[in-house]
């Protein structure tokens, strides 16, 4: 945790849960994404925080902006981004969704199907456009396969068909899988993509941009390589694969850029055993699976948590308020606390800047959503 946030919770006491950030560190973990990989534009995946603060913060350093939505591209026109930096990058758009981004002069668009392509054509003549194709999602702990993006033939095919529609064919994207702990993963899928320009280039579409996703993690309770790995490996695979013709290059980073800048404070509302002999503790928190926690799905996320306690530790089952069975957040991760632990204790979850206020329920049971501090 950093001294801001530390300060920040001493002295104001908020009202758990929430989540705090840490401005200074978004600001940093841009800086290191930049030297990590300086041939590439940066467009932030607003989706894994969305505040108006780090939206305006990144403005200001420069970035660009991935969206999913006509939402999120009002937050970053009202932040002051403008709509040339902007991607409407998800593959699943309204047409009149398409239409609107258009009119306020969203120009860049994803597609990975035939269908969609054609909106695409209809309700923005002149846009640029890039097709996903498909990743294994091997190596990462919140996979984003089969989902998205398409066959690489198909890609081809569609980029081709693209130019006598009256857009733009302007490059091929993917995303490896978020919190991808494997430099490597993006090996293949440059390959995939060098295919597909080099069959394109031959069927007379030149296609200039490669958008490389995201999928830089954050570090958890697990050591992760540092981003220079990262950034050594994906320059290696642009070599390798587009020899000295490496395109425009894009990342869209979402969870590296905020994930570690936060951190959730909870309060223990319930300590209890399930029988006098059932050696384990049931710790019920004030924020669960719909406050925010949704990535310990399958416990796929394992955040660090931790109390001032420094009692003996003791495995315990971790959960959340609500009155769903399913809002438990870690039974079989191997998770501790101290015995001395008291209901009203307040906890820090931390390296939660990302994906937790977006996934928070509006009102399950009553609770509110996860409200957040910038500092
Ligand atoms: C969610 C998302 C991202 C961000 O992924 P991270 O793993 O958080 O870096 C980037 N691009 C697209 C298209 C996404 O949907």
């Amino acid at each position: 945790m950093t001294k801001k946030i530390q300060r920040f919770l001493a002295e104001n006491r908020p009202q758990t849960p929430c989540l705090v950030v840490d401005l200074d560190v978004v600001a940093d973990n841009y800086r290191k994404l930049k030297t990590a990989v300086p041939q590439a534009l940066i467009y932030y995946a607003i989706k894994a925080n969305p505040a108006p603060e780090i939206l305006k913060l990144l403005v200001g350093v420069g970035s660009s902006f991935d969206t999913a939505s006509l939402n999120e591209i009002d937050m970053v026109l009202a932040a002051g981004g403008s709509a040339d930096k902007i991607s409407y990058g998800n593959t699943i758009k309204k047409k009149s969704d398409i239409a609107a981004a258009h009119a306020r002069g969203v120009r860049l668009f994803a597609f990975d199907s035939q269908a969609e392509l054609d909106k695409i054509a209809e309700a923005a003549p002149g846009g640029r456009v890039f097709c996903r194709i498909l990743t294994s999602g091997v190596g990462a702990d919140w996979p984003l396969s089969r989902k998205f993006g398409c066959e690489v033939e198909m890609a081809r095919d569609l980029l081709i068909e693209a130019a006598k529609r009256g857009v733009v064919p302007h490059g091929v994207s993917f995303h490896v899988g978020s919190q991808m702990k494997d430099p490597e993963a993006w090996d293949s899928a440059v390959a995939q993509a060098a295919w597909i320009f080099k069959e394109c280039e031959t069927a007379g579409v030149t296609l200039n941009m490669l958008n490389i996703g995201g999928g830089f993690p954050t570090r958890y309770r697990r050591d992760i390589p540092t981003m220079g790995t990262y950034g050594e490996a994906i320059d290696a695979a642009l070599k390798r694969h587009f020899g000295n013709r490496v395109p425009e290059i894009i990342v869209e980073p979402g969870r590296q850029m905020v994930g570690d800048a936060g951190i959730i404070q909870t309060e223990v509302v319930l300590i209890s055993r399930k029988g006098r002999n059932d050696p384990r503790r049931w710790v019920y928190l004030d924020i669960g699976k719909f406050g925010g926690l949704a990535e310990t799905l399958d416990e796929a996320i394992q955040y660090p948590i931790s109390t001032p306690r420094r009692g003996k530790v003791e495995r315990v089952i971790l959960a959340g308020p609500t009155c769903d069975s399913a809002d438990v957040i870690y039974e079989k991760a191997d998770y501790r606390l101290p015995l001395d632990l008291e209901v009203g204790d307040r906890l820090e979850i931390r390296a939660t800047g990302a994906y937790t206020t977006t996934y928070a329920s509006v009102a399950f049971n009553g609770f509110e959503p996860l409200k957040t501090y910038c500092i």
